[in-house]
């Protein structure tokens, strides 16, 4: 018997299960394989919310964002604090560079919009000023936007940090357990079912991540989240080369406290294939010597991929399903599920808890996909 059931241990349903954990709430957390072990550890870790304005353009999926990325400030120590995890979070911010000069105009059209009207700081860096914040960079590199709000954190370490605050709190934590169904009573949920027998429960939560579609079934309806599979590679440079996480239009590179640098990733709908391939790996291999020249001659160390919960209209999924009694959807974050999961968990608590829904987040309901 549990007051809520959430099915999915990646980072969406961690940082659920940490929010409706301080509600004094009996919690079980499903998760069918090991916690973070599909996108969540696969992700590049950044917190990048002006990616979601990268047409000049803010909108409700930004504000998201944005107000999720700053929650990161006071999360990150709470979390260190109470799990003796360190999240290797990193607020150097980010620089967006410009490779020729198609791509300079481009980026400093956006960056005038974004002047205007994000509120986050960005300052203009001509291709004097970027050589000199990043002086390994390669010399197509023609200005760029430096981004100060803008973060990373390893987010392997992430969900490692909540797992066992979780566990320390009293959340049923059940790895190696996947939800095969529900029982329900007319639309209203009574069980999530498993291989090992039944939990009683009036409160599910999906945050299934790629294969929340699939589970959305189990109500008579297809939610259309997909997976969008995104590949990696690691490298370690001889010396350090890198200071800032740099961003072009074909991929982003991160300098790591352990002296690696990760580089990513591919884009690329291919159902649920996870294996990484030469011509996906081949390609971000190309971005990093023509970003950063030295890095040609850095150590190749790992590659690795993941599956993204994709959404059809490219909103996350987060809100109580019509007609139904005791379901809350929490997935379809994308590219940037990492970033979105402190306001995500925060949104579940408000719904379950207190009743309550932002309006800002009615964009988000799964009711544009019930008829
Ligand atoms: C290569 C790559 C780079 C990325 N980079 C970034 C980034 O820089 N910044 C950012 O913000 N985001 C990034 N992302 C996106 C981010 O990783 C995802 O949006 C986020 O991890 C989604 O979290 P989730 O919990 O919804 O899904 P997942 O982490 O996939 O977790 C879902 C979990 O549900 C479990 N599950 C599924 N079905 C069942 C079932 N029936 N019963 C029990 N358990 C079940 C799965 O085993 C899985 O562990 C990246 C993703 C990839 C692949």
């Amino acid at each position: 018997m549990a007051d809520v059931v959430i099915v999915g241990g990646g980072i969406v349903g961690c940082m659920t299960a940490y929010e409706l954990s301080q509600a004094d709430l009996q919690i079980t957390l499903l998760e069918r394989g090991g916690l973070g072990q599909e996108a969540s550890s696969a992700s590049g870790g950044q917190l990048v919310p002006l990616h979601l304005a990268a047409d000049g353009e803010t909108s409700p999926l930004f504000e998201f964002h944005r107000g999720s990325t700053y929650l990161f400030d006071e999360l990150v120590p709470a979390l260190e604090d109470a799990s003796g995890v360190c999240m290797g979070y990193e607020r150097s911010g980010v620089l967006r560079v410009a490779e020729g000069e198609n791509e300079h105009d481009r980026l400093k059209q956006t960056f005038t919009a974004w002047q205007r009207n994000v509120g986050m700081p960005v300052s203009w860096l001509d291709v004097d000023e970027v050589h000199r914040l990043e002086p390994g960079l390669g010399p197509n590199v023609l200005g760029g936007i430096f981004s100060p709000d803008e973060r990373t954190l390893s987010s392997a370490r992430f969900v490692e940090a909540l797992g066992r605050i979780l566990r320390a709190r009293g959340v049923d934590v059940r790895e190696g357990t996947p939800a095969t169904g529900i029982r329900h009573h007319e639309q209203q949920v009574h069980a999530v079912e498993t291989p090992q027998g039944e939990i009683q429960t009036p409160e599910l939560v999906l945050a299934a991540g790629a294969w929340t579609g699939l589970c959305s079934q189990w109500f008579g309806l297809t939610v259309p989240i997909t997976p969008l599979r995104g590949q990696m590679v690691a490298v370690r440079p001889h010396t350090p080369i890198l200071g800032t996480t740099t961003v072009s239009y074909n991929g982003a590179i991160t300098p790591r406290p352990d002296g690696t640098v990760t580089a990513g990733s591919t884009t690329e709908d291919v159902g649920f294939d996870d294996r990484t391939t030469v011509d996906g790996i081949r390609g971000i291999l190309e971005i990093l010597p023509r970003l950063v020249p030295a890095l040609a001659d850095a150590t190749l160390v790992r590659t690795w991929s993941g599956l993204r919960p994709w959404t059809a209209d490219g909103l996350p999924v987060v809100g109580r399903l019509p007609g139904w009694t005791g379901v809350t959807f929490a997935s379809g974050h994308g590219k940037h599920g990492i970033s979105g999961a402190p306001a995500t968990g925060l949104a579940v608590r408000q719904l379950i808890v207190d009743g309550r829904v932002e309006a800002a987040h009615d964009v988000l309901s799964p009711a544009r996909f019930v008829e």
